[in-house]
C-alpha cells in the first residue's frame, strides 16, 4: 500500500483558488477523511492526487515518488465516485471484472481475483446478478470490489454514500472502516458530513477555502480545535462562541473577589469569567477574545448554586434522548442580535421559557481564541 505526500500544492481556476499551498503526509494504510464545507477544495485535492487535475504549483508524491507527470492510469490509485456507479447491463462479476479485462489480463488471473474479492466482500452469492438486483448496501460492496480488484496503492473515494439512504450510510461507515482495516488500504475519504468523518477517520483533514485548517484525530479536532472555523464545523450543536475583551474586575463587579487579575468580560453580557494563570500567560497583552465553550460542556440548574449566572431561558428543544437549551445573555444594541448560550442537557431537565436558570462553565473546557487571527490562545 501507499504513502501519500503533498508539498506546497496549488491549484486555481481563474480568480479562484481551489488548493492553497497545501502541506500533508498521509501515512500508509491510514484512512484519512477530508471534511469541510462546500467549495472548501476536496474534491480538486482529491483530483490532483489522482492525476485528474494538474497543480500550478507544488509536488504530489506516492511511495516517495514525484507522481505530478504520470498519468492518472499510472499512479495506480483506484478513484471511487459513488458507490451507485455501476455498469447496468453488466453482471456483478463483469462489473468487477472489468478493470482487469480492460488491460487485457488472463481469464484465469481475472477469475481468481475476482473469487478472491467477493469473498472478502461476501457477495459470491450475487455474482450472476445484474445491479438493479441488488441493494444499496451491496452496489456499495460491488463497486468497491472493482475498485479492489486491481489492488491500486490507494483508494481516493469522492463522496461514495451520497446516494444511499441516510440508515444505509450509518451502516456503511462501519462496514467500510472495517473492510478498510481488514485490506490495510490507505484511503482518503470525502466527506462533508462530520458523522461519516468522525466515526470513521484515523485522522481528519479540515479545509476551508482551499486551505488546510486542521489534521488529527478525530479527538483531536474535536477537543482542541486550533481555529474559530474548526471549532464551529465540528460539533452539533455547535460550540458557544461569544467575543469577549479582558478587563479588571473592580470595573465589572461590584465586588471583586480577591486579587487583582483580570478577568474575561463576555460581551454585552453581565456574564464574566475568572483566567487561570496559565491562560493569562498565553494571552499576554491580547485582550480582545474569542470565548468558546461546547454545549455539552454547561453545568446548568433550575436551582441558585453557590458560584455561576442567572439568566432567562430563551428556548427548550427536545430532541428526545437530550434537550437543547437557549439562555438569553444580552443583545447587541447596534445590531439587534442576541447572545445566547446553548447548553446540551439530560432530557428530564426541561425548564419553562422565560424562567431563570443558573449556569456555569467547566473551567477545563474552555476554549480562548485571538479575535484577529482566529487561532486558539488556550
Ligand atoms: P463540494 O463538497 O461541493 O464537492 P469541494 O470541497 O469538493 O466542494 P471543489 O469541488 O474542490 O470543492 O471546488 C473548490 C473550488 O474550486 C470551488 O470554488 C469550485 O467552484 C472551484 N472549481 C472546482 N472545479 C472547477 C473547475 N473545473 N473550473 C472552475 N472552478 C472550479
Amino acid at each position: 500500500m501507499a504513502e501519500i505526500k503533498l508539498e506546497r500544492l496549488t491549484k486555481r481556476f481563474g480568480d479562484v483558488v481551489a488548493i492553497n499551498d497545501m502541506n500533508l503526509e498521509i501515512h500508509d494504510q491510514e484512512f484519512v477523511v477530508f471534511l469541510g464545507p462546500s467549495g472548501c477544495g476536496k474534491t480538486t485535492t482529491l483530483r490532483a492526487i489522482a492525476g485528474l487535475e494538474h497543480p500550478d504549483e507544488g509536488d504530489i508524491f506516492i511511495d516517495g515518488k514525484r507522481v505530478n507527470t504520470l498519468s492518472p492510469a499510472d499512479r495506480d490509485i483506484a478513484f471511487v465516485f459513488q458507490f451507485y456507479a455501476l455498469y447496468p447491463h453488466l453482471t456483478v462479476y463483469d462489473n468487477i471484472a472489468f478493470p482487469l479485462k480492460a488491460v487485457k489480463a488472463p481469464k484465469s488471473e481475472i477469475q481468481e481475483r475476482v473469487k478472491v474479492v467477493a469473498s472478502i466482500l461476501q457477495i459470491q452469492a450475487m455474482l450472476d446478478r445484474k445491479p438493479s438486483h441488488l441493494s444499496g448496501g451491496e452496489m456499495q460492496r460491488v463497486a468497491l470490489g472493482r475498485a479492489m480488484v486491481r489492488r491500486p496503492k490507494a483508494f481516493l473515494m469522492d463522496e461514495p454514500m451520497s446516494n444511499l439512504d441516510a440508515k444505509l450510510r450509518v451502516n456503511m461507515r462501519t462496514e467500510l472502516k472495517r473492510l478498510q482495516h481488514k485490506l490495510g488500504a490507505t484511503t482518503i475519504f470525502v466527506t462533508h458530513d462530520q458523522g461519516e468523518a468522525l466515526s470513521m477517520a484515523d485522522r481528519i483533514v479540515i479545509m476551508h477555502q482551499g486551505s488546510l485548517q486542521q489534521i488529527g484525530t478525530p479527538q483531536e479536532v474535536y477537543n482542541q480545535p486550533q481555529t474559530v472555523f474548526v471549532a464551529q464545523f465540528m460539533g452539533s450543536p455547535a460550540m458557544n462562541l461569544i467575543n469577549g475583551k479582558v478587563q479588571s474586575q473592580a470595573a465589572l463587579t461590584p465586588d471583586p473577589i480577591k486579587g487583582e487579575e483580570p478577568v474575561l468580560h463576555l460581551t454585552h453580557t453581565d456574564v464574566w469569567l475568572k483566567l487561570s494563570a496559565a491562560q493569562l500567560s498565553r494571552i499576554g497583552r491580547l485582550d480582545e477574545l474569542i470565548f468558546g465553550i461546547r454545549p455539552e460542556h454547561m453545568i446548568v440548574s433550575k436551582e441558585p448554586g453557590e458560584k455561576g449566572f442567572k439568566a432567562p431561558v430563551h428556548l427548550v428543544e427536545a430532541l428526545g434522548s437530550v434537550n437543547i437549551i437557549d439562555i438569553f445573555l444580552g443583545e447587541n444594541p447596534e445590531t439587534g442580535d442576541l447572545v445566547l448560550l446553548r447548553a446540551r442537557t439530560h432530557p428530564a431537565f426541561r425548564p419553562d421559557v422565560g424562567q431563570p436558570i443558573w449556569f456555569d462553565f467547566d473551567a477545563k473546557q474552555v476554549h480562548l481564541f485571538d479575535r484577529d487571527t482566529e487561532q486558539v490562545i488556550a
